[in-house]
């Protein structure tokens, strides 16, 4: 399920057809689109962001206009790939912009309405309503946000009004390498646990940023929450398996007493 990490590896995708025009625009599925996404034909590609787990996708505004940007959610099973153009469609391609020299496709076995068009001055109230992005948090906003009302640290993580980027694997293995278990009360954590949880963020993610995914590492709890046995990688111990948040949660019982 892409979460930041993947997100990152779809902005570097769509960075790489920056400044490319948009010759024109094939919708397959327009279940997933917001919007009309025709409107982005005859304008050139910006330099695509991220902020959590949406990507923007900004174009050229023509005579003046406000124009419209494509802000992309991966919901469950989104990617965005960069193939040559004439390639085959794929069954799961739902929208396929054709641009100068390649063509950009949004492909998704789901259909979760992962695409929208937004004026470009309605993008930022629209981001605001997220959180602080998770890879750019300096760590007073963290504290702030995540520390808001008592909630299990999987939940508050996970909330993305709360801090925007994180999904499952990505809290799970955080909350490992803190040694926090996840169902401590954010109310509990004291100055020296909200810096090691906040550096230990930032070092998950800038390496899961550069492997473009949460890697299944031997080293990480990633690599191993699907082992038959689940032995946790640092103490050996038998990892443990419930629903925490909604989500099916794995943690080492030994290791993650905070
Ligand atoms: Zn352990």
């Amino acid at each position: 399920m892409p979460e930041l990490p993947d997100v990152e590896g779809f902005r570097r995708v769509a960075a790489e057809a920056a400044r490319q025009r948009v010759r024109d625009v094939e919708v397959f599925d327009p279940q997933v689109v917001r919007g009309l996404v025709e409107q982005v034909r005859g304008r050139y590609l910006g330099e695509a962001r991220r902020h959590g787990k949406w990507l923007v996708l900004p174009t050229s505004s023509r005579d003046g206009d406000d124009p419209p940007w494509l802000l992309v959610h991966f919901g469950m099973t989104g990617m965005l790939l960069r193939c040559p153009p004439g390639e085959d469609v794929h069954a799961h391609d739902r929208v396929v912009l054709h641009l100068t020299r390649d063509d950009l496709r949004y492909r998704d076995m789901r259909k979760l309405k992962g695409m929208r068009v937004v004026r470009r001055s309605e993008v930022d109230g629209f981001l605001d309503e997220l959180g602080p992005d998770a890879a750019a948090v300096p760590l007073p906003d963290f504290r702030a946000c995540v520390g808001r009302g008592r909630r299990a640290l999987k939940s508050a993580l996970m909330d993305q009004s709360t801090v925007a980027g994180l999904g499952n694997l990505c809290v799970d293995e955080i909350l490992w390498r803190a040694r926090l278990d996840p169902k401590t009360p954010t109310t509990e954590l004291d100055g020296d646990r909200w810096r090691s949880l906040h550096r230990t963020m930032r070092s998950v993610l800038r390496q899961a940023e550069r492997a473009g995914r949460v890697p299944d590492r031997p080293s990480w709890l990633t690599g191993h929450r699907d082992d038959p046995g689940e032995r946790c990688p640092r103490c050996s111990g038998t990892l443990r398996r419930a629903k925490v948040a909604g989500r099916t949660t794995v943690w080492c019982p030994a290791c993650q007493r905070g």
